[in-house]
């Protein structure tokens, strides 16, 4: 049994959290923030984020968590790179356990993400920001008159071709089955646009060119026939849905139906005194900026709940 209680523990090390940590480090609760294994969240996968606002340049994703993370250890958030591996809610303090220790709390933030489905191919590993991406919103603008290649059948793939296409010389979808599951409407604007090409039938057995450490095509292969080809490109975008990283609340906090966990009265939980913000909530925006926001105002909700505890 741990012999401090802290006023507030922060599960997640993105955006969100980071935010969270700044404010409510500000407030004077000495937060404790766990990032998890990679700190940094979905931004320490990528490389030049040109759409978070205050850097006309650009900056670093990495190197944008990094700023984040110092901001708040300035106003005395105590971080540290530490898995949560199971929470208990039903207690309080509440406990939450980690890899290494167990912790206890007055009050919680979630803020674990989510992360984007993946193929899992071996070279997605080394192409991941070198021509490969996960969010057309983020890195669109780097393929100007290019040729780029979307994996999915959703929405998400269908909206991300609808984008790419503004800067791209060629965007083809390329999905597993000869139907789209993306809505009518999306459909309909993807079909009738003549910049917009499909690949019917077809999964990308690899990604060329990890040797290069850069996107120069895809290897396809046709579901049907089992018929292999290369096809050339200078990006892929990957959409085929992201995940929320809640396995460890199941059974401890409501979820909604997609997974995701169910806030009500902006950033409150079922269980009172836990609180939930970014893309761990967000199946809509999930964006960097947006995230932040959120973390803000679970900090804003959390230091009012602790106020009205008396702490
Ligand atoms: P989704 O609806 O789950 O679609 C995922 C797509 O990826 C499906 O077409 C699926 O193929 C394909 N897929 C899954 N795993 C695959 C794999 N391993 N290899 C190849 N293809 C794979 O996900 P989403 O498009 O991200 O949308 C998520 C939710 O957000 C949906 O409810 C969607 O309506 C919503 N959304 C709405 C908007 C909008 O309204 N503007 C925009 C984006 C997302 P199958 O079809 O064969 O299963």
């Amino acid at each position: 049994m741990p012999e401090k209680t802290y006023n507030v523990i922060i599960i997640g090390g993105g955006p969100a959290g980071y935010t969270a940590a700044l404010y409510t480090g500000r407030a004077n609760l000495s937060p404790l923030l766990l990032e998890g294994l990679q700190p940094g969240g979905q931004l320490s996968l990528t490389t030049t984020v040109e759409n978070f606002p205050g850097f006309p340049e650009g900056v670093q994703g990495p190197g944008l968590m990094d700023l984040m993370k110092k901001q708040a250890q300035r106003f005395g958030a105590e971080i540290v790179q530490d898995s949560v591996t199971e929470v208990n809610f039903k207690v309080n303090p509440f406990v939450v356990k980690s890899s290494s220790g167990e912790y206890n709390a007055r009050a919680v933030i979630i803020a674990t993400g989510a992360s984007a489905r993946m193929l899992g191919l071996d070279s997605e590993k080394v192409l991941l920001g070198r021509g490969l991406s996960t969010c057309a919103t983020c890195d669109g603008a780097f393929f100007k008159n290019q040729r780029v290649i979307v994996v999915g059948g959703g929405d998400s793939a269908v909206e991300d071709a609808l984008f790419l296409k503004r800067f791209a010389s060629s965007v083809t979808i390329v999905h597993r089955r000869d139907k789209l599951r993306a809505s009518k409407i999306m459909q309909d604007r993807a079909m009738k646009d003549p910049r917009i090409s499909f690949i019917w039938n077809a999964v990308i057995d690899d990604l060329l060119d990890s040797r290069a450490g850069m996107v120069t095509g895809v290897v396809l292969r046709d579901v049907k026939t089992g018929e292999k080809k290369n096809v050339d490109c200078d990006g892929v975008f990957v959409a085929i849905g992201h995940e929320p990283n809640t396995s460890i609340f199941k059974g401890q906090i409501d979820l909604d139906e997609k997974g995701y966990i169910a806030v009500k009265n902006w950033t409150r939980t079922n269980i009172d005194g836990v609180f939930a913000c970014g893309d761990v909530v967000d199946h809509r925006y999930k964006q960097a900026v947006t995230a932040a926001g959120m973390g803000c105002m679970a900090a804003i909700d959390i230091e009012k709940y602790l106020e009205e505890k008396g702490v």
